[in-house]
């Protein structure tokens, strides 16, 4: 007998019949003698809907309304889901967040889970209730609710199993598992049997969703058995797992990731001198903005070229912040650039294949896409180049690193 966290997403409960598949599901693995924890998601476009029910009333709408509001679609489903469950002769029994005493810190809209109370949970399996949990939310020390940023319902099934030391998280969703980058981007994107904790954690950091970045943070720290599967046809998955797992003859690269979220702001003709850099970036992370990439040009008559990437949502707010830094700074000229995106080769297996970069670069000249920034780490490679090239880039690296075969991964250029 196991104990299973199931974390079902919102497409996965997204209408009557989708619950109802949801409940029949449980019910078999409530047969097989397992121990279930069901954390669902609000039904898909819940969310959506209500921030713009919200925005239509307040243009920047309040944190702590917000978090009221956005709690209740999670709220719908797990009653939902219970009687369905209720329906099929099971023992259900929903929580919300609070209820379960998930608490967090005050950080409304991207809360931080600092414990969880199993006393309650522990109880109800005793008796042999299956749980029906709201994902994505908990409520500080002082009972104010809080919400865990999108995407978070992933966390709180993660930090349950952790906190109930289950046998497995199980996350399902509308694709089979993690594939070597976006299956609604390429077709011929492979579904990966296993992922590295840590390169689980550089995608979902570099944009695919298909995981929320501290769902993974958490399984990796606290050693959760995570699995991503379908809620719509049977199959294993994809296991996330620790290093020594993952098979020994590991390609470079196992998978790619992409974004649109940020934008380009280009400090030309600063004084090279100690501290400009410290001058820029100071005021740009006192209005609370993070900065992703930099890059500073080599120095060409005592000036140079100073530039950073934002998320596109701090845009605005940066460049306005620019303005005055390149007065203050006698700056010959602001560029800026929204219209960008990100392109990321990631895999463990970089750390001993020599060349890989190369390869990249090789594979997005061979389609002529111009490489604006790059960075690099220890296993990933990423690249900033025009928006409107970003699907192309994405295939042709897909193709380049053989990521459609198996064992692939490895590019002969
Ligand atoms: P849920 O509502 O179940 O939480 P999400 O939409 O958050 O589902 O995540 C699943 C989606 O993640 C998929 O539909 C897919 O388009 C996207 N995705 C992005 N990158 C990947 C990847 N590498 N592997 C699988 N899915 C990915
Ligand atoms: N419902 C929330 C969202 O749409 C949380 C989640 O689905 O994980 O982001
Ligand atoms: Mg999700």
């Amino acid at each position: 007998m196991a104990l299973l966290v199931q974390k079902y997403g919102g497409t996965s409960v997204g209408s009557v019949e989708r619950i109802e598949a949801v409940a029949d599901r449980v019910l078999k693995h409530k047969q097989q003698g397992d121990d279930i924890i069901v954390v669902v998601s609000a039904m898909s476009g819940e969310t959506n809907r209500l921030i713009g029910l919200a925005k239509s009333i307040q243009a920047a709408p309040d944190a702590r309304e917000m978090d009221v509001l956005l709690s209740t679609g999670e709220q719908v489903t797990i009653a939902l889901l219970s009687m369905a469950l209720m329906q099929r002769g099971l023992q259900a029994k929903s929580y919300t967040g609070s209820q379960v005493r998930i608490t967090t810190d005050s950080a409304h809209g991207k809360a931080r889970i600092q414990d969880i109370d199993t006393e309650s949970m522990r109880a109800d399996l005793d008796d042999g209730k299956v749980l029906v949990v709201a994902g994505f939310q908990g409520a500080d020390e002082l009972g104010n609710i809080t919400t865990l940023g999108r995407g978070g319902s992933d966390t709180t099934g993660v930090a349950l199993a952790a906190a109930l030391k289950a046998d497995e998280c199980q996350i399902y969703t509308d694709v089979d598992g993690v594939y070597t980058t976006d299956p609604r981007v390429v077709d011929s994107a492979r579904r990966l049997e296993k992922i590295t904790f840590e390169e689980m954690l550089e995608m979902a950091s570099l944009g695919s969703k298909v995981l929320q970045i501290r769902s993974v943070e958490f399984a990796g720290k606290y050693q959760v058995p995570l699995r991503v599967l379908s809620s719509f046809v049977e199959g294993e998955g994809t296991l996330i797992t620790t290093d020594g797992e993952v098979s020994m003859e590991q390609p470079a690269v196992s998978g790619i990731a992409f974004n649109r979220d940020e934008a380009k702001l280009t400090l030309k003709g600063v004084p090279d001198v100690p501290g400009v850099a410290s001058k820029i970036l100071g005021p740009v992370s006192d209005a609370n903005i993070e900065v992703d990439m930099i890059v500073q040009n080599v120095s060409m008559d005592g000036t140079t070229d100073f530039t950073f990437t934002v998320h596109r949502n701090d845009y605005d707010k940066a460049l306005k912040v620019l303005d005055l830094v390149a007065k203050a700074l006698k700056a010959k000229e602001v560029l800026s650039d929204d219209k960008i995106a990100k392109v990321s080769i990631v895999g463990v297996g970089m750390r001993s294949h020599a060349g890989v970069a190369t390869s990249m670069f090789k594979a997005l000249a061979e389609e002529s896409i111009n490489i604006q920034l790059i960075s690099t780490s220890e296993i990933k490679v990423s690249v900033i180049i025009d928006e409107k090239y970003m699907e192309l880039a994405v295939r042709a690296l897909h193709s380049a690193f053989k990521l459609n075969e198996p064992n692939a991964g490895v590019c002969e250029a």
